[in-house]
């Protein structure tokens, strides 16, 4: 397979951010969750320094890592966009000692991850694997996973940034770049100061399947049961006795019973519950809710509300009580008021030889708050496989294909007017 000249720049690094950990935590409430994320975020900030970026600022409170493109078009053209791409890994697998390596030229079998623990990969196991038969793959030693989600983006990120630093002969408007941490637990890029970031709209990179974007997620929210009883002791309990855990179970039987992920895909929404536990005294249930329409969500948050309603009007007001916590919503209502943020993305995805493709993301994205915090925010794939486990790789083309595809996008946004 030909290499571009970013074949080298994109492995190089993948492999040395793959090496740092940066683990996020689901149980901290520090800020970021876990202070090794710094470790990447300082790596970083040198190397955009060392490049010769501009507004290099790092965050050290937050972990919020902002640079940026100045113009190479005369003043007043171009518009300017931004690229968030987020530096924690998944807490799902070890991420620690994790211990890159690259299968150049794969042939379709199984690939030996690890000869000591006897670790394979197999194309039985992982079809994806036969998309890349003939492409150079960087690994693990399966006993951790790659952190390519999202280090993967971050790679080509970089790689474009040096790419137009070192060319400004090409064209192109202001480009806005931040590295958030926190993504893999939820944390939304909550910190990412818009006013510092200094773009009107931006993209995420993250997720699988090369040329894939997503201008839809869900809406989500998280809701919360809560059931009191009057415990007594049974031998006397007739008509006294009201058990919290009886009437918890009542909720979950009142809930439809195919709307549940398991049984749902495409479109469709769902309620999943989260958890269940509790006694005779009090009990909760916790579960989340999701849809791409906002207004079968918000028939599904009534449908709660509903059920605790009908569960108060047989045992008592005090005993049931519900908050609906909104987490994220369907960035697709915002997107769709700047229709060239997809256009340019399309063009651009093309421009690079590929099919653009899109799916309603089943999920929210960090560009699912943004976009309705004013920053819209679509994703574009960061081309990663298996992520979030210890089969996670990540072929080296699919980082040079975004590259060109950040490329491409910079010169159509340098002749998108604002
Ligand atoms: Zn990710």
């Amino acid at each position: 397979m030909d290499r571009t000249p970013f074949y080298e720049r994109v492995k190089e690094r993948l492999i040395r951010y793959a090496r740092v950990d940066t683990q996020s935590a689901r149980a901290s409430d520090a800020v970021p969750t876990t202070k090794k994320q710094f470790d990447l975020a300082y790596m970083l900030r040198d190397e955009l320094i060392g490049m010769g970026a501009s507004n290099v600022w790092l965050d050290e409170e937050k972990c919020v890592l902002y640079a940026a493109l100045p113009s190479t078009l005369p003043p007043g053209r171009g518009m300017a966009f931004g690229l968030v791409t987020h530096m924690d890994t998944a807490p799902d697998a070890p991420g620690a000692g994790c211990k890159p390596w690259v299968l150049t030229d794969y042939d379709g079998g199984d690939i030996l991850l690890n000869a000591e623990k006897g670790i394979f990969m197999s194309p039985r196991e992982f079809p994806n694997l036969l998309d890349y038969v003939g492409q150079d793959l960087i690994l693990t030693d399966g006993t951790t996973l790659l952190g390519g989600d999202d280090k993967a983006a971050i790679a080509a990120v970089m790689t474009m940034a040096e790419y137009l630093i070192q060319h400004p002969e090409l064209p192109h408007g202001p480009i806005a770049l931040a590295f958030t941490p926190d993504e893999e637990v939820g944390g939304l890029a909550r910190d990412l100061d818009l006013d510092r970031f200094g773009a009107g709209v931006a993209y995420t990179l993250d997720g699988d399947y090369l040329g894939y974007y997503e201008d839809e997620t869900f809406n989500a929210s998280h809701a919360t049961l809560t059931f009191r009883g009057r415990s007594v002791h049974t031998g006397t309990a007739k008509g006294i006795l009201i058990n919290a855990a009886d009437m918890a179970a009542e909720f979950v039987s009142l809930l439809p019973p195919l709307e549940k992920p398991q049984f749902t895909e495409g479109r469709e929404g769902f309620f999943h519950i989260v958890s269940v536990h509790g006694a005779v005294e009090k009990a909760q249930v916790d579960l989340i809710v999701r849809d791409h329409d906002g207004a079968i969500f918000a028939r599904r948050e009534q449908l709660l509300r509903d059920l605790a309603a009908k569960l108060q009007a047989k045992y008592g007001a005090e005993r049931v009580s519900i908050t609906v916590t909104p987490t994220y919503r369907n960035m697709k209502e915002v997107i769709d008021r700047y229709p060239f943020l997809i256009d340019n993305l399309k063009k651009a995805i093309l421009l690079a030889g590929l099919t653009p493709q899109s799916i309603a993301f089943r999920g929210g994205t960090d560009g699912s708050a943004l976009s309705h915090r004013g920053l819209p925010c679509p994703n574009l794939s960061a081309g990663y496989e298996n992520a979030h486990g210890r089969f996670e790789y990540v072929p080296i083309r699919s980082m040079e294909k975004n590259v060109e595809i950040l490329l491409h996008l910079s010169r159509l946004f340098g002749e998108t007017e604002a």
